[in-house]
């Protein structure tokens, strides 16, 4: 939080030439039902750090932790510096008619469009923090074992109701006919052979959700080879996973969110590269490989809000790391010292005295050649210096 010194140059050798970090105002954080709670509060974290006064929007669908946020925040912070208002997208609509300093959403692209045209109006800096559909690529040698295991936890983990779950896979006939079976393991060893008994095993959202994923399931024209069961009572959709998928399928067309995994076929790294790149820039990218040119040369070749070789999920649990979306995945990014970035404002000082005046003088009228090349000079950083100047 202390100011931040920038390497000065002759012209302004004498003066202290600083970044210094403000609170930005007012600041609203509208969260999802996904994560409810950690979706509000980290945030808010991040904002209480920089300075800022906040409003908090939890989701409307998470009832049970709304209802919690909106008891315990008034209970525990200033009610003068935050406030929690309850409701869903009509309430939130009347709260964006107000100006705020900064606004941080964390949702759906398809609302990020809404909430982007109401910041328009009174020209408000927006974080968005949105989902898509992210890839997982597998590839050459790997330890297939490992590999489910992992996929398995990442996928299936909150019934798949997480932004950087696995959308699908990519992967050689090969590799998926050797990936399956330890899939088939792995599952069974999370969730045992029933897993609608298993207290680990999460339930979709609301039974809107829950019709959207059996729908996308039945207008899927993959053969699904695990899983496929589902109760509409219990909001229950078992681990999921569909192969000889086509890009037209159903599957592919919007983000999956819940606990159904497609595997597609490649034949070459290349086309699973161009098969990521023609789509939009996702949330997070996998690529499970042991072969380290493989994965350095996804890294290379793709774009995506985080990156994460032979593990899903894991990345965004680092604080060191930003975490955030680019393109239709989002704008702007949080975590550790990352959100104390984004809800502050960079305000770049310089002090200045009245010393060195002979070099000051160069930049006034009349313009002569022999000022300039002096002023040219006189102005130029030192290398040395810039070390010392944060670049967060
Ligand atoms: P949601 O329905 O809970 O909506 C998010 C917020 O927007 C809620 O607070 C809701 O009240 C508000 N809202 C809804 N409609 C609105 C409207 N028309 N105008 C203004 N506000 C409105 O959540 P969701 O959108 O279904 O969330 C799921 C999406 O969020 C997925 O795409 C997921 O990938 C993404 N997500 C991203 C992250 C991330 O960190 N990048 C985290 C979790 C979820």
């Amino acid at each position: 939080m202390q100011d931040s010194y920038v390497a000065t140059n002759l012209a302004t050798k004498l003066d202290d030439c600083f970044v210094r970090r403000e609170p930005l105002g007012v600041v609203l954080i509208i969260g999802a039902w996904n994560y409810p709670l950690q979706l509000i509060l980290s945030p808010l974290i991040g904002a209480i750090a920089a300075g800022n006064c906040a409003i908090l929007k939890p989701s409307e669908i998470s009832q049970a932790t709304e209802k919690l946020i909106a008891e315990l925040i008034p209970k525990y912070l200033s009610q003068e510096c935050y406030a929690v208002i309850c409701g869903g997208a009509e309430e939130t609509k009347t709260l964006l008619e107000n100006k705020f300093d900064h606004i941080f959403y964390t949702g759906s692209q398809s609302v990020a469009r809404c909430i982007l045209q109401a910041a328009v109006v009174h020209l408000t800096p927006v974080t968005l923090e949105l989902g898509g559909k992210c890839p997982c690529l597998i590839y050459g040698r790997l330890d297939m074992k490992a590999a489910a295991k992992r996929l398995v936890w990442a996928k299936f983990f909150n019934a798949g109701q997480s932004c950087v779950a696995p959308d699908y896979v990519l992967c050689t006939a090969e590799t998926r006919e050797m990936l399956l079976p330890f899939i088939k393991e792995a599952l069974e060893s999370f969730y045992g052979s029933e897993p609608q008994q298993s207290p680990d095993m999460g339930r979709i959202v609301t039974d809107r959700h829950w019709n959207r994923l059996v729908e996308l399931l039945k207008k899927s024209e993959g053969k699904v080879v695990i899983g496929g069961q589902s109760v509409k009572e219990t909001k229950y959709i078992a681990p999921t996973v569909v192969v000889d998928i086509k890009e037209s399928d159903a599957l592919m067309q919007e983000e999956i969110f819940g606990p159904i995994l497609p595997i597609l076929t490649i034949k070459s790294l290349d086309e699973g590269i161009n098969f990521m790149n023609e789509r939009e820039k996702p949330l997070a990218l996998y690529a499970f490989s042991d072969e380290s040119q493989v994965v350095k040369t996804v890294l290379e070749r793709t774009s995506s809000g985080g990156f994460c070789s032979n593990d899903g999920i894991a990345h965004m649990t680092l604080p060191g790391l930003p975490f955030g979306g680019v393109g239709a995945s989002g704008m702007g990014n949080y975590h550790g010292r990352w959100s104390f970035e984004t809800f502050s404002h960079k305000r770049g000082c310089m002090l200045r005295g009245w010393g060195l005046e002979r070099v000051n003088v160069l930049r006034y009228p009349p313009y002569t050649e022999s000022n300039l090349s002096w002023l040219r000079w006189a102005t130029t950083a030192k290398k040395k210096g810039w070390a010392s100047c944060s670049v967060m």
